[in-house]
């Protein structure tokens, strides 16, 4: 049986155009080496199999025959993808197929990559599936929420060793060292890792970009620098988004703030998130709009302070955002508990790029992360009565109106739910604690659908979360404007 699946791996990977026919020989000794075979037979005109399949019967034959001694989850992901890379091309090789296919142009180029990391499961699109996503309408643009069930939880056989920081290689999951990595205690599978060569504002072969293997949104990918150093956001920043949007102009790219509380999770390597999505803060209504040097500044209708300023000229486009950037730099307004500065810098931008036709549309998301006695985690962070939904920080993806919750809020749905309706004590719900004065706050309500209600709520409570981020929430809508008017001359 072996054999043939085998053969039929060859072929699927001939088929998907990962594997090439000068490589076959190359691609069969290897997986022989990996599944300690010593003889293989070349089978023509078999059946075709799911790429799932085949994989599953891989590590069954690897955990028969020995060869595969432990059965988590994280030990076969990093099976597969040991098998997979097999009759993946090497990182150079890969990149040069990428720059042939960017000849006939940038969509052709991606999408081929794309297609790849699909076919051999580095994107796990199966297990993406399983996410709960559904539209909230509030009082904006509609948001997006995502229950995420995607990425397995840590199995406790996976023993996490600690380390130290210093000797921790790779230093964390964005280096390029993980091109190719087997696996490591706290790091996911990386031998079928594969990170294209990019060159971002004159820096030439200094960037690289990847899909994102747990995708909230269709191709979601990254960019990162190759050198492992911190994320900043200032007006270099703004070149690297607007090169990386010229070069993939079918692409939106956006970048974490590279401050604590209002950045994303990984502040230590310089990164960019971006993909092919119509995030909800696109379909913002303006409240107010101005013209200045040939662009429009758009003020938008959003829970987070925010701006689009619109034009084709990427000149004046990146001169008007480093303008305002400097002057939200320096902005206080202590009557509205605005501080740019006290021992370090408070103030900062989520930016984001998306082409619309010839314009440019660029988005600033203004950010400060500014902590005291009474808000230890952030003045614009989420707020603790709403730390049951959403405790993490804000970052881009969430900003631009995606809400990425985690998974256990589906069950702990499912519990509020059936607490409510059969009235039982949430006393015997320990995981329901957190929501105690959620649940006080709706359990006297006489519903039919429960369920609607519920997903309903979560938005709700999510567009609170964003509202709490706003830099402007102590002030008005007018404090925002008079800030903008006054930073665009
Ligand atoms: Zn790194």
């Amino acid at each position: 049986m072996i054999n043939e699946r085998i053969n039929q791996l060859l072929d699927y990977g001939l088929k998907n155009n990962f594997l090439q026919q000068d490589d076959v020989f190359y691609a069969q000794n290897r997986i022989l080496k990996l599944l300690h075979l010593t003889t293989f037979k070349r089978l023509d005109d078999l059946p075709e199999i799911a790429f799932s399949n085949l994989i599953d019967d891989f590590i069954d034959f690897a955990i028969e025959t020995g060869v595969l001694t432990s059965k988590t989850i994280s030990t076969k992901d990093a099976f597969e993808a040991q098998i997979v890379d097999c009759l993946l091309p090497r990182p150079s090789e890969l990149s040069r197929i990428f720059y042939t296919h960017y000849k006939t142009g940038p969509k052709t180029a991606t999408t081929f990559f794309h297609n790849l990391s699909v076919a051999t499961n580095y994107i796990k699109t199966e297990r993406n599936k399983l996410n709960v996503r559904y539209k909230y309408q509030g009082k904006y643009a509609p948001l997006d929420i995502t229950i995420n069930l995607s990425k397995p939880e840590k199995d406790p056989m996976d023993i996490i060793l600690k380390r130290d920081e210093n000797d921790q290689y790779p230093a964390c999951a964005l280096c390029m060292e993980n091109v190719g990595l087997y696996q490591t205690e706290t790091l996911a599978p990386r031998s079928n890792h594969r990170v294209i060569s990019l060159t971002l504002d004159h820096e030439k072969d200094q960037w690289g970009m990847q899909y994102s293997p747990y995708a909230y949104f269709d191709e979601h990918l990254i960019v990162l620098r190759k050198e492992h150093s911190p994320m900043y956001v200032n007006s270099k920043t703004f070149h690297e988004l607007i090169d990386f949007i010229n070069k993939f102009p079918h692409y939106l790219i956006g970048s974490n703030a590279g401050l604590p509380i209002v950045g994303g999770s990984i502040l230590n390597h310089h990164h960019f998130q971006g993909g092919k999505y119509d995030f909800p803060i696109e379909k913002a209504q303006v409240l107010a709009l101005f013209k200045r040097k040939g662009l429009k500044i758009e003020i938008l209708d959003w829970p987070m302070a925010a701006i689009k300023i619109i034009g084709n000229n990427e000149n004046k486009i990146l001169d008007m955002a480093s303008q305002i950037f400097t002057d939200w730099q320096k902005y206080s307004n202590e009557s509205i508990n605005i501080f740019a500065h006290t021992k370090e810098d408070h103030n900062t931008v989520t930016p984001i790029v998306k082409l619309d036709g010839a314009d440019y549309n660029f988005y600033m998301i203004f950010r400060n992360n500014y902590t005291n006695d009474e808000f230890p985690y952030g003045m614009y962070h989420p707020n603790p009565s709403r730390f049951h939904i959403k405790k993490e920080n804000i970052g881009l993806i969430e900003a631009m109106g995606m809400a990425i919750l985690p998974g256990r809020l589906l069950t702990e749905l499912d519990m509020i739910k059936q607490v409510i309706k059969d009235k039982l004590s949430i006393n015997d719900f320990p995981e329901l604690k957190k929501h105690q004065e959620w649940i006080d706050s709706i359990k006297d309500l006489e519903l039919d659908d429960w369920d609607s209600f519920l997903k309903n709520e979560v938005g709700r409570i999510f567009e609170g979360v964003l509202e709490d981020c706003n830099v402007f929430k102590y002030g008005s809508n007018q404090d925002f404007i008079d800030f903008v008017n006054k930073a665009i001359y």
